[in-house]
């Protein structure tokens, strides 16, 4: 059996987040990864300002894609009735917000590379299969590159291995019931027109929301297109993923004549969407579980890069302390919890509030409104979306309006 002191499985932002504080600590880490680079990821590409905060930090240059990156700084938001508004966030640490959209077939590799530059070992072509144990806690992993099956001992596994883990399947973590999961369904298009330069997000059917469909810019004349709903919301559709993402493109006039001589660019491909509201325990004696595979999509957009890459942070951090001090038990390791419920936390509780109110076609026809009307607005609600302002003043002003200034929600 051969060993480490931290086993990561899976390379995607969460594990190569993790990898990269413990690899940068001097820590001997073995990241395990089913695929080999560059491999896809079912993904809207939207890297959010304060994602890429965190992987310039660790040495990612955004600027260094060149065409294969588009860099963006605002959104257009289409309501249910067809109204829609365009605006550039506001400031966020006295910047205009910088957003990219990276085919994850380009962004992971290169996050993967910062954590290998970093010192982590990385194994592609390692499928983890199981953990190994011994009385309850987790002492490593078990896994197979295709050539029987590896055991590598660890004396923490962190679990970033995505929506299906098979670490968290391992800890007999319940999927996420129906009601915490969204489905989405993406794909490429060439000849596209008439891009705004930004992140578009149209909310285009009123009985799918919260869910919406999105196009975003991968090129002067290229574009992620695709569609994002709740399990609930899909079921009582009775329609399949494939036909609303159709469906989106044929009764938004202006997403029409975005793709009336588009050419798809590869097949659509969906993935599930974990989100945060299912609470997910995270820590377990010897194993933590980060980013998808702990559930930790923002219930409001689906964005789920920042989240991977903050609880892998928190995960390696915590796994850094845990072994500094010799208890690798379930209870030390709630310091990962804890660190991440203090920068993510706020953001993903009232993302799953704005989420119930994005479920009112009236409330979104009226927001819509307002944010063409009124500049001021449209920067606040795009900045809320983006998760570069507080949301949770989001809602207050939302209260505080209903109450004192409740001429504001009248047509
Ligand atoms: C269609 C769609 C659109 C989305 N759009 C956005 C967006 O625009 N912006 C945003 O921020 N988020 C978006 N998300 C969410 C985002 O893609 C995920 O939240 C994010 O990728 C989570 O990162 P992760 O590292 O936890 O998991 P993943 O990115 O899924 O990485 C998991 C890694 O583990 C590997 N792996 C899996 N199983 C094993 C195993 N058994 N052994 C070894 N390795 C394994 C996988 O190959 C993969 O490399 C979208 C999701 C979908 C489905």
């Amino acid at each position: 059996m051969t060993a480490a002191d931290v086993v990561v499985a899976g390379a995607g932002p969460a594990g190569s987040a993790a990898a990269h504080v413990l690899a940068s600590a001097g820590l001997q880490v073995l990241v395990l990864e089913r695929a080999r680079f560059p491999r896809d990821k079912s993904c809207g590409d939207g890297v959010t300002a304060h994602a890429v905060d965190i992987l310039t930090g660790m040495g990612v240059s955004f600027d260094a894609f060149g065409r294969q990156a588009v860099k963006t700084y605002g959104g257009l938001i289409g309501a249910p009735n067809g109204d829609a508004f365009l605006a550039q966030a506001p400031p966020h640490n006295g910047k205009p917000p910088e957003c990219w959209v990276v085919p994850r077939m380009v962004l992971d590799e290169r996050i993967a590379q910062a954590a290998v530059r970093a010192g982590a070992q990385l194994r592609q072509g390692a499928l983890v299969t199981g953990l190994v144990r011994r009385r309850g806690a987790v002492e490593g992993v078990e896994w197979s590159d295709g050539g029987g099956v590896n055991r590598t001992a660890a004396r923490i596994v962190i679990g970033a291995d995505g929506a299906h883990s098979a670490v968290a399947k391992a800890l007999r973590v319940k999927n996420s019931p129906p009601r915490h999961l969204g489905y989405a369904l993406r794909g490429y298009f060439a000849d596209v027109r008439e891009l705004s330069g930004e992140l578009e997000i149209y909310y285009f059917d009123a009985g799918l929301l919260p869910g919406y469909g999105w196009i975003f810019p991968t090129g002067p004349d290229t574009a992620n297109v695709g569609v994002g709903i709740y399990s609930g919301e899909l079921k009582r559709s009775k329609r399949k993923l494939r036909d609303i993402l159709s469906a989106f493109v044929t009764s938004v006039p202006r997403v029409t004549r975005q793709l009336q001589s588009a050419r798809p660019t590869g097949k659509a491909v969906g993935w599930p969407l974990p989100v945060s509201s299912a609470h997910r325990r995270t820590t377990f004696d010897g194993a933590m579980l980060c980013g998808d595979a702990a559930s930790l999509v923002d219930p409001l957009t689906g964005e789920g890069i920042y989240t991977a890459l903050v609880s892998g942070r928190s995960a390696a951090h915590a796994a850094i302390e845990a072994l500094k001090s010799g208890d690798t038990s379930s209870f030390a390791l709630r310091a990962h919890d804890r660190e991440w419920r203090a920068i993510a936390g706020g953001y993903l509780s009232s993302g799953r509030l704005l989420k119930n109110l994005a479920k009112s076609p009236v409330l979104m026809n009226l927001i819509v409104r307002r944010g063409r009307e009124n500049g001021y607005y449209a920067s606040r609600a795009i900045g809320y979306g983006l998760g570069t302002l507080d949301r949770r003043r989001a809602l207050r002003s939302i209260v505080m309006r209903a109450l004192f200034n409740p001429s504001f929600f009248r047509n």
